[in-house]
């Protein structure tokens, strides 16, 4: 008697828990599946009241929705419905929701099948969640597509690639067949192969992919694209997909290469006249100097300055054109560095006379770099130093150790740069355009070429500065021999 008033009691506890649990559970007991227990909130999704208890599932359900609990019944497996879309009246308002099913067989002691237990969860605001993120996305692809930007999803793991139609288009291939990865990868240039790999080699470390490259289509024409993309990593921080976009930039490239191969040409024809009005300028140096007379020594040696200057722009518009064509090569040896400085200061002095250069070098360091190059940098952050800079004002040379690098540094009291300008004058043609600069002429090439240099040595150039006080620019080159030195 006890024993049953217990069962009784158990079975009115588990009762209670069904009717007020927060999600939709009903049971249907034997192969009838009569309804036995059914919760304020599987009601509402049967639209049913409790009347309803003791009746078969197949007088309320449709022969389809109890055949999936029949079948979860008759084999024993538990069955799931995922986002199932309910109409439902909620409020005196008629709207759609969607649910999680789940069909659970119920065994007695005996492992025999006595029913099946239904659960349903509500995942409306989920799924209403994900299709707007579906729209936004499919919106940005089509906005992406008009555009003329190929956009593209790859697997890390397994190397699919989804592609969209714009990214065959750009490749030359049907828009309406699949693409592999590996056979857009096969269509970069010979030449740009390893390019492409080590672009993609630095995406899986650093997470962003960048790289402008050459394509030979199947019709042996070859086509320009800028890449870029993003890496997704998992939760163990394994990158695991890439997204990015690819777009044809043929037609600039081909501009660029124009614009590239005139100042290459009109430097070169340059260079020659230039050299020959040098050599006779220097001729009527001399010759001005014997004859003793200063008017002309002073207005020929004013001359000799400016062909110098012109000398030292179509240099840097040389070595700009074969940055670009990617024919720019060093030419590496071991120097010391002080005396290097020494050097640079001799020329500069003379030219800077009104301002106080000085060095300073608590050891003498050797460096295996391209002289001539590197010379050209520091002269550069000197001459730059000078031009925008007060007359009287200081400027100081620093050769140090720092940590693995050796670091030449070149401070001013000048006029400074504004946050904003202080990684944008390492492009090119890039000038600061105000008040400050008003006056002070100049190509906007001379940093460019100064961080390319360094670039191809595998060192670090940068500035810091503060608007009106000064600037200190400064560039490190690996010391040790091996990796991170020039090739
Ligand atoms: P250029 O001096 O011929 O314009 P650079 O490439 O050498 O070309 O310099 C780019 C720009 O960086 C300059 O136009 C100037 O605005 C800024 N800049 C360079 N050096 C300094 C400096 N020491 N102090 C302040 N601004 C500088």
């Amino acid at each position: 008697m006890k024993n049953k008033d217990q069962n009784i009691a158990a079975k009115q506890h588990i009762d209670d828990l069904i009717i007020q649990a927060p999600v939709a559970i009903g049971f249907l007991k034997g192969p009838d599946l009569i309804i036995e227990s059914a919760n304020t909130n599987i009601l509402e999704l049967w639209e049913k009241q409790t009347d309803i208890i003791g009746w078969p599932l197949a007088l309320i359900l449709k022969p389809d929705d109890v055949k999936l609990v029949w079948d979860a019944y008759k084999s024993g497996h538990i069955h799931y419905g995922y986002e199932t879309p309910i109409w439902l009246n909620r409020n005196g308002h008629i709207n759609l929701f969607y649910f999680d099913f789940v069909y659970q067989p119920v065994k007695d002691n005996d492992n025999n099948i006595i029913g099946v237990m239904v659960v349903a969860t509500e995942v409306t605001k989920q799924v209403i969640a994900r299709q707007l993120l579906e729209d936004a996305e499919e919106r940005l692809r089509l906005a992406i597509e008009a555009t003329g930007i190929g956009n593209w999803d790859l697997d890390l793991v397994n190397n699919d690639v989804i592609a969209s139609p714009t990214l065959s288009v750009i490749f030359g291939l049907d828009p309406d067949e699949s693409v592999t990865h590996m056979e857009l990868r096969g269509m970069i240039h010979p030449d740009d192969k390893s390019l492409v790999n080590d672009a993609y080699k630095k995406a899986i470390k650093a997470g962003v992919y960048s790289y402008e490259a050459r394509i030979v289509w199947t019709d042996g024409s070859i086509h320009w694209i800028r890449t870029t993309g993003k890496i997704l990593y998992d939760a163990l921080h394994k990158p695991v997909r890439m997204l990015g976009t690819t777009h044809d930039i043929t037609k600039r490239k081909q501009e660029e290469i124009m614009k590239n191969d005139f100042i290459a040409m009109a430097s070169h024809e340059l260079k020659t006249p230039l050299t020959s009005l040098k050599a006779y300028t220097q001729l009527l140096v001399s010759k001005a100097q014997k004859a003793g007379d200063d008017f002309f020594i002073s207005a020929l040696e004013k001359s000799e300055n400016q062909i110098n200057k012109m000398s030292r722009l179509i240099h840097g518009f040389l070595d700009m054109s074969k940055i670009e064509s990617g024919k720019l090569k060093l030419n590496i040896q071991s120097f010391d560095m002080n005396e290097l400085v020494v050097e640079i200061m001799a020329d500069k002095v003379l030219i800077a006379p009104d301002h106080v250069l000085s060095f300073k070098s608590k050891q003498s360091i050797q460096i295996t770099a391209d002289r001539e190059k590197i010379a050209q940098v520091i002269s550069n952050f000197i001459s730059n130093a000078v031009k925008y800079s007060p007359k009287g004002s200081a400027i100081t040379i620093v050769v140090k150790k720092h940590n693995e690098d050796l670091k030449v540094s070149v401070k001013d009291a000048g006029i400074g740069l504004k946050k904003s300008d202080q990684q944008t004058v390492f492009q090119r043609f890039y000038r600061v355009e105000d008040e400050s600069t008003r006056g002070l002429s100049g190509f906007g090439i001379g940093l460019y070429l100064s961080a390319e240099i360094i670039r191809l040595h595998h060192g670090k150039i940068a500035v810091e500065s503060e608007e009106g006080k000064g600037s200190e620019f400064y560039f490190l080159l690996p010391l040790e021999t091996g990796e991170g030195q020039p090739a």
